[in-house]
């Protein structure tokens, strides 16, 4: 038996084992780094700039190499983590740290990336939060190249399983591969630019270990890495090894069984029509969603798309990336979600949305078009809210301020159906008076598209997404008005449940099985159906085949996931049988609670 069991998460799967290696950040206590008296801080900040510049080229080697190899994704990490080193608040956090306080160019680096990244760790947005991962490593980064060192893994000479407390990009491509048998992480994410391109490489990787991992593990020991149920053994028996090795062969055969059923119909046992579509954010990931055979996008999450941008994102802007993503899935139809920003959604560009800004009057270029106004001065807008999921966020902030916010998006978009199957999909829609006035200003980008001469879509499906409660509880009178209809269980669920979607703290309310959540997804579908209307879910339950029977006798027409489960929900269908998941749903529907829905379905 293995002297102990930590449990993680999967980030990259597979099998490995073999001896620990074990790496450590430089520790800042032992060494506090000051500066010798008659030193010179302009010196230091010298050092400190040069240091930069060679972590900067490092970074950009690493953007060229993968780009050769036509690795596009993971090259434009590389950009993305290079253009950290230009990062106006970091590098003048650290200049202040020399010249104030009197320490040296490698301790500056440190600190002021991790206050960077705490910043960053504290924001609301997952992919904004795993940039401090990125940040960090930034630091540590700049730190070896000041000592000279830059190789992290000199002692490294024989193939072991990596653990470390995190691990950044630059590096986990500066391991040598040969000797790299698997990644062990206390801290990380499975979204981290880490994680992607250890799935690249094809290394096994768990991250969230916790700190117990660094207390436990020693050099060399023998360990045990299962990427299939998130286990690490320590010392593990030879019999156990041979049953993780053997799980894992099992999941590699069934990985490669359901790539071979791309192309079956996403029908159930006895014939009812399910489409499988993909919740997409960026060109990648449509690609992702096109090789496992989705019927085009269900929802394109724009907010994230545009959330690298500094500045608002015109018209044009928008239309490029929106090209990207329709160019990954051609003659797919592709549902664009307009901007849902606010609340928890915080993103650079809505620094446009300070108020002074407002006061300022929309500009219109030469040719007529509308461009936002000049960005204002200073840090990013937080928008002060005692309640922000219950404030100013998705269609509500749009129609406030349509000059700068709606019309140029439905205008983007409306262009790029002039080539491309689009649809509009409404965010957090919560009346029928929202969804007239955003049909009213659909009509006013059309006709201002077509005064200007632009090819366009003169006909656009405009949806929904019912992820208030009340708008489930009205879409009888929704339906007439709305093309089409998209259940977004995150947020209805914290909205029905009353538990912030984000607060760890009521974690364990926030249950989409519950059967409160169950009436309304029932409620509307059997209300829009009458009036011809489809509904699709997008919520993150949609990625659960353990939900993809009940979601498909609750009366769901199509489920949208994300690309990774697209495989197994396509399983999912094809081993349902529409009139046991009738059924399934009725008993669901009078459950008690979300176990009891949980303890009918299928494992
Ligand atoms: C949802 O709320 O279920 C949804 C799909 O939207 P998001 O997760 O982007 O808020
Ligand atoms: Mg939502």
């Amino acid at each position: 038996m293995s002297t102990a069991t930590l449990h993680g998460q999967m980030a990259a799967p597979g099998y490995a084992s073999g001896p620990a290696h074990c790496y450590t950040f430089p520790d800042l206590l032992e060494d506090p780094g000051e500066l010798p008296e008659d030193a010179s801080t302009l010196a230091e900040c010298g050092r400190l700039e040069a240091g930069l510049a060679e972590a900067e080229q490092i970074l950009m080697q690493h953007y060229r190499d993968l780009y050769a190899a036509e690795r596009d994704e993971e090259a434009e990490i590389f950009l993305a983590l290079a253009a950290l080193v230009q990062d106006r608040s970091f590098v003048r956090l650290a200049e202040g740290l020399i010249t104030d306080t009197g320490i040296t160019a490698e301790h500056a680096a440190i600190i002021a990336a991790d206050h960077e990244a705490d910043l960053l760790e504290e924001l609301p947005d997952e992919q904004l939060r795993l940039r401090g991962g990125d940040m960090r490593e930034l630091g540590r980064l700049v730190m070896r190249v000041l000592r000279g060192e830059t190789n992290p893994w000199q002692g490294l000479t024989h193939p072991a399983i990596i653990v470390a407390p995190d691990l950044g990009p630059s590096e986990l491509m500066s391991l040598p591969r040969e000797h790299v048998l698997g990644i062990a992480l206390a801290a990380g994410g499975i979204h981290s630019h880490v994680a992607i391109l250890a799935r690249s490489l094809g290394i096994p990787m768990l991250v969230g270990l916790g700190d117990t991992l660094l207390e436990h593990v020693q050099p060399d020991m023998p360990l045990a890495l299962d990427g299939t149920t998130g286990q690490l053994l320590l010392n593990p028996s030879a019999a156990e090894q041979a049953a993780m090795h053997e799980r894992n062969a099992q999941a590699v055969a069934r990985e490669a069984a359901l790539r071979n059923d791309i192309a079956l119909p996403t029908v159930t046992s006895d014939g009812h029509v399910i489409r499988l579509m993909a919740n997409v954010a960026n060109a990648q990931e449509a690609q992702r969603a096109q090789e496992w055979g989705a019927a085009g996008v269900g929802l394109l999450r724009s907010e994230l798309l545009c959330a690298e941008a500094s500045f608002w994102p015109t018209e044009a802007q928008q239309l490029a990336l929106y090209q990207a993503v329709s160019a990954a899935l051609p003659d797919q139809p592709i549902t664009i979600r307009t901007f849902d920003i606010g609340g928890d959604k915080r993103f650079d560009f809505m620094r446009y949305l300070n108020a002074p800004a407002l006061t300022q009057p929309t500009r219109r270029n030469k040719k007529g078009k509308t461009v936002a106004p000049a960005p204002p001065a200073g840090p990013n807008l937080r928008i002060s809210e005692a309640n922000p999921a219950l404030g100013w966020r998705g269609l509500r902030l749009a129609l406030s301020h349509p000059e700068l916010v709606l019309l140029p998006q439905l205008r983007a978009i409306l262009r790029l159906g002039a080539g491309a199957d689009v649809r509009i999909l409404l965010p957090m829609v919560t009346n029928l008076a929202e969804l007239q006035q955003a049909r009213a200003l659909l009509e006013q980008a059309q006709q201002e598209l077509a005064s200007a001469n632009l090819p366009h879509a003169r006909q656009v499906q405009l949806g929904i997404m019912i992820e208030v409660p009340a708008a489930a509880l009205n879409s009888a009178s929704l339906a007439p008005h709305a093309d089409f209809f998209a259940i977004g269980t995150n947020d209805l669920t914290q909205y029905t449940l009353a538990c912030d979607r984000n607060n760890s703290h009521v974690a364990a309310l926030y249950q989409p099985f519950d059967p409160a959540l169950l009436r309304l997804i029932e409620m509307a579908c059997s209300s829009v159906h009458p009036y011809g209307r489809s509904v699709s879910l997008c919520g993150d339950l949609s990625s659960d085949p353990r939900a993809t029977a009940l979601l498909i006798g609750l009366g769901v027409d199509t489920l949208s996931c994300t690309p990774a489960a697209l495989p197994h929900v396509r399983a999912a269908i094809r081993a349902t049988n529409y009139q046991q998941a009738r059924a399934l749903a009725r008993h669901a529907l009078n459950a008690p609670s979300a176990q009891a829905v949980l303890a009918l379905l299928a494992p």
